[in-house]
């Protein structure tokens, strides 16, 4: 701890010194010399009276140093690691306001209000509020008025908004959650991949992109869509050796619903993961007939029930989640003790990324993934269904042109039954259509741009699907190897290098049972 402190103020005091050439604020300017002769450092005074806290934490005075010095960087933080503070506190010592691109709908308004607690003047833009709102939001940022405004990825690139902040002089650009800005991350999204090109557009201000987890190639593809300097990303290391992994074999839901009925305790906090929203529901029913308590959380319910839903779980009023991977970026609950997997997810990342949900109070937790080789097919057709044919999509493009009414009427349904899909559980239309909105050819349900084939390049698609295919494989290698520790082999499929064995994954048991 002490060592800690002493880190710090050493960096704190590297920071005083730093001079930037150029257009950029001198940071003795910014903070006033007299900060030099008194003990307290200006970053630790400012962390202090805006925050409350006494000293940083892992990277965060690293990425500190290097917004106010105006670079770009990198942030790769476990979750409540305090990858917020890397960009707010800079905020509050930059004259320039800071703009925040953050997927996540449902903790906007607890991020800003926490913030305005703080006496901080924060704000949000997103679909939750009026348009009457959004641009009164919008005009006061513009106006100077806001020092940390956050926004969708679908509003950054709305020709009004960029529009409206075109000629300011942003501190920071802040891309939380940035894996989703890589096509080889586990999340990818359309519409949050062109956020360099857009970045660009408007004046290249200096970009911060955060993210709990990110593999090398992640890495790589976010920096270079970001003009981001190795140097400048701050990456704590990912080992979290309370995390018991085992894997089950097991074969059929009646098997899978027992094994996951017997390792629920009652009034410990656990998730269990589903891919499928059917089986989640059958589990459920399962768990209703035996009387055990539990919620359900999924992309298909209603925004409000979704929310209400997470609310009690983070305070404790109900103890077992069902949930679908849509559950649990950016939730804040540190004593999650077992997190299941009831089906195979679709890569390392995301199985990662989801235990590590669990336990972050340090604790043993118990991360259980039931395996049933059938799954596999489940993932492989979410592939499919993930990279629909450029010649898929011109279909689609053209039965919402031509059909504007039907689409009107029944819209998803509609396309579904033209296209002959009746498995319900194909999306193929929704990514197709997803694709054509984060192109600006589809303003909703209307049209308001060309489709032309060429402009989907093939190659791209194929070069997509292959290296999922492969992150696929590479997870089912993962659960069938009976001998390497668990996590050992996580931090060296994330980071490289070699990590002792952790002692407790079912594979340590096993060894450390047949050596002695
Ligand atoms: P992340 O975005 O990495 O998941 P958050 O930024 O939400 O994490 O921070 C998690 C928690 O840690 C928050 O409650 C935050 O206030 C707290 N926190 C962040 N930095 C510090 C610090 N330096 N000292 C004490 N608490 C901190
Ligand atoms: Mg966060």
């Amino acid at each position: 701890m002490i060592l800690l402190f002493i880190l710090n103020i050493t960096v704190f005091e590297a920071i005083v010194d730093i001079t930037i050439p150029g257009p950029r604020q001198n940071f003795r300017e910014i903070l006033g010399e007299f900060c030099q002769s008194r003990a307290v450092t200006p970053v630790s005074e400012a962390l202090k009276q805006h925050f409350g806290f006494d000293s940083l934490r892992g990277q965060q005075a690293e990425a500190v140093e290097s917004a106010l010095a105006g670079k770009n960087s990198m942030v790769i933080m476990p979750t409540g690691g305090g990858k917020s503070l890397c960009y707010q506190l800079p905020a509050m010592l930059m004259e320039k306001p800071v703009l925040v691109i953050s997927p996540l709908i449902a903790l906007m308004k607890d991020q800003v209000d926490a913030l305005r607690a703080r006496n901080i003047a924060a704000s949000f833009i997103n679909s939750s509020i009026g348009k009457q709102d959004r641009d009164s939001r919008l005009k006061q940022f513009v106006a100077g008025q806001t020092k940390i405004l956050y926004v969708t990825p679908e509003r950054f690139r709305k020709p009004e908004f960029l529009g409206a902040i075109q000629g300011m002089d942003l501190g920071l650009l802040a891309v939380d959650e940035a894996h989703c800005v890589s096509q080889w991350g586990h999340d990818f999204r359309p519409e949050y991949g062109r956020v360099g090109e857009i970045r660009k557009s408007i004046g290249s201000p200096p970009v911060m992109a955060l993210t709990a987890t990110a593999t090398a190639e992640v890495e790589v593809d976010i920096c270079e869509k970001l003009e981001i300097q190795k140097e400048s990303v701050f990456r704590s290391s990912v080992e979290r050796n309370n995390l018991k992994v085992q894997i089950m074999d097991l074969y059929g839901s009646d098997n899978k619903m027992k094994t996951m009925f017997q390792l629920l305790h009652l009034d410990k906090p656990a998730i269990v993961y589903f891919s499928l929203i059917s089986s989640m529901e059958q589990a459920s029913n399962f768990m209703s007939e035996q009387g055990l308590v539990h919620s359900m959380y999924h992309g298909q319910l209603p925004e409000k029930i979704r929310r209400k839903t997470q609310e009690s779980f983070i305070k404790g009023e109900s103890s077992i989640m069902l949930a679908t991977p849509a559950f649990g970026l950016g939730v804040d609950k540190a004593d999650i003790r077992q997190v299941i997997h009831y089906e195979l997810p679709g890569s390392l990342e995301a199985y990662f990324q989801e235990i590590g949900r669990g336990g972050r109070d340090g604790k043993e937790t118990l991360c259980t993934l039931l395996y049933d080789g059938d799954d596999i097919a489940t993932q492989m057709d979410f592939l499919k269904w993930s990279n629909p044919e450029a010649e898929f999509i011109g279909r689609v493009y053209r039965l919402i042109e031509l059909h504007p009414e039907k689409i009107k009427a029944d819209g998803y349904d509609y396309l579904r039954g033209e296209l002959n899909f009746y498995n319900r559980r194909d999306f193929r239309v929704e990514t197709a259509v997803g694709l054509l909105r984060s192109r600006d050819i589809l303003k909703d349900w209307k049209i308001i741009g060309d489709f032309n084939i060429d402009e989907w390049d093939p190659e791209l698609r194929l070069t997509r699907t292959r290296k999922q295919n492969e992150k696929l494989l590479e997870l089912v290698q993962w659960v069938q190897n009976e001998e390497d520790c668990r996590l050992a082999s996580i931090y060296k499929y994330f980071q490289g290098g070699e990590y002792e064995r952790c002692g407790i994954c079912d594979n340590c048991v096993r060894k450390n049972e047949t050596e002695s």
